[in-house]
C-alpha cells in the first residue's frame, strides 16, 4: 500500500572525507573514531578510518574540511498540517528552513492546527490518512516529515483503533488536545493501542490554547503512554517535583520541548541522569507553536541542555538524533553503516569561543551549519538559519 516517495535517494558512490568530529547519535558511546563516511546509493555503506574502508571509485566526494559530522536531527514533537505551511502562525516554508537547522526528519504530534478540524471517528481518521499520504509524497527540501496523527476523542471506541492500524497509521496525536484528557480515559486508549501496535504520546501540563486541556501528573502516571509529550510543558509545564516524579516513576519516555519551559527542561535533564535514563529523554521543538517556529529550535534545545544542563555536548547530540528514532522506530538517527545518509555538517560558530564545535556549544553557543544531507543529496550548503560555520564542506 505505501507509494514510493517522489523524492528519491541518490545513486551511486559517495565519499565524505576529512571529517574533524563524527558524532554517532548513540548517547553511550556519542563519538566515533572516524574521519570518513562512504555512501552507495544514499544510505551509509561505512564509517571509519580513511584507510579502513573502500573509498575507490567514488562517484562524488566530499571534504568536509575539518568540520563535524552528525546524523540529521528528528524532531520528535512538531504540528504540521499541509504542505510546507502552518496556519499557526501563517508561516511558509517552516519546515525547509528546518532543514536549514539541521533537522531532516519531523515526527508529527497531531494535525491540529488545521482550520475546522474535524472530531468525528471518520473525519479524523480521514485527515490522518491523508496528512500521512500527503508527506510521504512531499518532501519540503527533502525532509521526511512522519505525519498523520490522530488525536483521541472520548466517542472513539477500540474499533476506531483497529481501522488506524489497518490503514497503517502507526502512531496516535497527544492525548489530551482532544477530549480524552484524564487518567481513567487515556489509559483505555493507551491500552487498545498497544495491543493494537500503535505508539501513544500524550500531553502534558497546562492546556496550550484555550480549550484543550489540562493534563497532571496523575493523568499521565495512570495513562503510562509510550512517550510523555513535553514533559516541560507545551508551553505550561506540570509543577516541577512532578517532572522529577514523572521521571522516576513513569516508564514512559520523558520528552522536552523547545516551545515550553526551559527551567523545567534542566529539572527533567538532572532527573533523568539521576535515575540512569538518558538513553530515553527525546527532543522536540512542539513547532508551529504560538510562539512561532523557530528553525534552530533542535539546535537552540541541544545546546540549553549542554550548557546550562552541564551535558556533555555530544551526548546532548545523542538526545536530538538516535535516542529519538529508537524510540519512534524511524530509519535514520544514527551515524551507521544500513542507514540513510542524513547527515549534517556543522562547526564552531565564526567568533565563537571554545577550541572546536562541541567547546562552543557547552558555552552556549548554537553551531554554524555548513550542509545538510539528507538520502545522500546535499539539500542545503550554509545554513541560512545558523550563524555562519568557521568551516563548511567543500564538494570535490
Ligand atoms: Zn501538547
Amino acid at each position: 500500500m505505501a507509494a514510493e516517495s517522489k523524492d528519491s535517494p541518490a545513486q551511486g558512490k559517495l565519499v565524505i572525507r576529512n571529517i574533524g568530529l563524527a558524532l554517532s547519535g548513540d548517547v553511550a558511546a556519542p563519538v566515533l573514531d572516524a574521519d570518513t563516511v562512504v555512501v552507495i546509493d544514499g544510505r551509509i555503506a561505512a564509517v571509519g578510518g580513511a584507510d579502513s574502508v573502500d573509498t575507490a571509485g567514488a562517484d562524488t566526494e566530499i571534504d568536509a574540511q575539518g568540520c563535524a559530522v552528525c546524523p540529521g536531527l528528528i524532531d520528535s514533537h512538531c504540528h504540521p498540517v499541509f504542505g510546507d505551511w502552518t496556519p499557526r502562525q501563517n508561516q511558509s516554508n517552516w519546515v525547509e528552513m528546518n532543514v536549514n537547522g539541521g533537522v531532516t526528519t519531523l515526527v508529527s504530534a497531531g494535525e491540529v492546527h488545521l482550520p475546522g478540524r474535524p472530531k468525528d471517528a471518520e473525519g479524523v481518521r480521514a485527515l490522518a490518512m491523508t496528512a500521512q499520504r500527503c508527506f510521504r509524497n512531499f518532501r519540503p527540501a527533502g525532509a521526511k516529515v512522519i505525519a498523520g496523527a490522530p488525536v483521541p476523542e472520548l466517542d472513539f471506541d477500540r474499533d476506531f483503533y483497529e481501522s488506524l492500524a489497518a490503514a497503517g497509521i502507526r502512531h496516535i496525536g497527544e492525548i489530551g488536545l482532544g477530549t480524552v484528557a484524564k487518567g481513567p480515559d487515556a489509559k483505555r486508549v493507551t491500552g487498545w493501542c498497544r495491543e493494537l501496535g500503535i505508539e501513544t504520546i500524550m500531553h502534558t501540563g497546562g492546556p496550550s490554547i484555550a480549550g484543550s486541556h489540562h493534563v497532571t501528573v496523575e493523568d499521565v502516571r495512570e495513562a503510562a503512554p509510550d512517550v510523555i509529550s513535553h514533559i516541560n510543558g507545551g508551553p505550561t509545564a506540570v509543577p516541577h517535583e512532578g517532572v522529577r516524579e514523572l521521571v522516576a516513576n513513569s516508564p514512559a519516555a520523558p520528552e522536552v520541548v523547545h516551545n515550553g519551559n526551559e527551567r523545567a527542561a534542566l529539572t527533567c535533564l538532572a532527573a533523568v541522569q539521576e535515575a540512569g535514563r538518558l538513553a530515553e529523554m527525546l527532543i522536540g521543538t512542539d513547532a508551529p507553536a504560538g510562539s512561532g517556529v523557530q528553525p534552530n529550535g533542535m539546535l537552540r534545545m541541544v545546546t540549553l541542555l549542554a550548557s546550562l544542563g552541564g551535558l556533555d555536548a555530544a551526548q546532548a547530540f545523542a538526545l536530538a538524533t538516535g535516542n529519538v528514532a529508537r524510540k519512534r522506530g524511524l530509519d535514520a538517527g544514527f551515524l551507521r553503516a544500513g542507514l540513510p545518509a542524513d547527515i549534517v555538517f556543522f562547526d564552531r560558530p565564526e567568533g565563537s569561543g571554545g577550541r572546536d564545535v562541541l567547546e562552543a556549544v557547552t558555552l552556549g553557543n548554537i553551531p554554524g551549519i555548513g550542509m545538510v544531507m539528507i538520502d545522500g543529496k546535499p539539500r542545503t550548503g550554509r545554513s541560512r538559519t545558523t550563524p555562519p560555520a568557521a568551516r563548511v564542506p567543500s564538494l570535490a
